[in-house]
């Protein structure tokens, strides 16, 4: 038996979701009541507590500021059918930060520690957790070093914090994507498979020089050589050519989405044809080109899926059809949407139910 595990808890005084403006939810701006902290010192993950939303405070020389051992991830809850509150494959996302803290030399987060704050947190915060079909409440962990010291090491000390942010849609219209060949997000034997902040940084020039040619997203190619698709901005990629879904194979580059998973294990189960493996520039090109290219789309938790309707390769855009004619798309997402929303039988056992 694992022994319950005892969390400090500070409530607001006073709710800020009688503020919340519902109708405008958009991403990211606006954040529920509590967080969730711990702290990792002398080899111990100690004082687990909830505590008010609010700024935290910051030795100047705290290490991840400077050298940058700072790793998240994100994933939602939704309202089921009857109000309940489901959180989508938390499981996933332990794992994932914590092959993330291994390969940044992080301390790793021990499972009891993570359920109980995700699960004592979204109780505490359940009205926060949005109705409406495109509606969720988006939960962001993340973990940074804090030991204040200048010299290049592994940081000697950790926090780990949860927030959360109500949040409707996310990229409303289906976006212009560009194949970059120039810049890279990661290459093999980096950080490209964890969800590092240091990566994300590495994406903003190139995705802003992407924006001024007019493009909202950029399709990343491998480091070597620029002759595989890896991703589509911070999302994974999937395409359908010739009736089948086909998607990079993970190579150590590329980040192992949730949702990229989730959408391989769903598509098997609709008996849709499923292909993981390299995806060549010039495949992807010629299927554009000679019509085999049905649908394009970026997976990922904040979106779920987004369609693509341009790809643009050596200033050449192909276009795509349009949203209503990409069925494996809209099947998968409405396949996707029923299981997290409750209203379909969860067969893969993917959502936590919190009461
Ligand atoms: C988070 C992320 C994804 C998507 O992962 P999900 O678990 O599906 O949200 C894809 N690519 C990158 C670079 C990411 O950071």
């Amino acid at each position: 038996m694992i022994e319950e595990l005892k969390i400090y808890v500070e409530k607001v005084k006073e709710s800020k979701l009688a503020s919340l403006d519902r109708d405008q939810l958009n991403f990211g701006k606006q954040f529920s009541d509590h967080m969730f902290v711990v702290d990792y010192e002398q080899g111990e993950w100690k004082d687990p507590s909830i505590v008010p939303f609010r700024n935290i405070s910051l030795n100047p020389a705290t290490s991840f500021i400077h050298y940058g051992q700072s790793i998240f991830e994100g994933l939602k809850a939704h309202r089921g059918q009857n109000g309940e509150i489901l959180v989508f494959r938390p499981g996933m996302n332990l794992k994932r930060l914590n092959s993330s803290a291994n390969r940044l030399c992080m301390a790793e987060l021990p499972e009891d520690i993570y359920f109980s704050g995700l699960k004592e947190l979204l109780k505490l915060d359940k009205d926060w957790v949005p109705n409406g079909d495109d509606a969720s409440l988006y939960i962001r962990p993340f973990m940074f070093g804090t030991e204040p010291f200048l010299g290049v090491k592994a940081s000697d000390s950790y926090r780990f914090m949860i927030i959360t942010s109500p949040s409707g849609k996310y990229y409303s219209k289906p976006v212009r994507v560009k194949i970059e060949k120039g810049y890279v997000r990661a290459s093999r034997g980096g950080t490209g498979a964890a969800k590092a902040a240091g990566n994300y940084a590495a994406s903003l020039k190139p995705a802003q020089l992407a924006k001024a040619e007019g493009y909202d997203q950029l399709i990343w190619t491998d480091a070597q050589n620029h002759e595989l698709i890896e991703e589509a901005g911070t999302m994974n990629i999937m395409f359908v050519i010739g009736g089948k879904l086909i998607t990079p194979a993970l190579s150590g580059s590329i980040l192992p989405g949730i949702t990229r998973d989730s959408i391989l294990s769903l598509a098997r189960s609709f008996d849709i044809d499923v292909e993981e493996r390299p995806v060549r520039v010039d495949e992807l090109v010629k299927a554009a080109e000679n019509g085999a290219l049905s649908e394009a789309f970026g997976v990922g938790t904040a979106a779920t899926i987004s369609h693509i309707e341009t790809i643009a390769h050596d200033g050449i855009d192909y276009k795509l059809s349009h949203i209503e004619d990409a069925p494996i798309a809209n099947r998968i997402k409405k396949g996707l949407d029923d299981i997290k929303r409750g209203r379909v039988e969860d067969k893969f056992g993917w959502n936590l139910l919190i009461d």
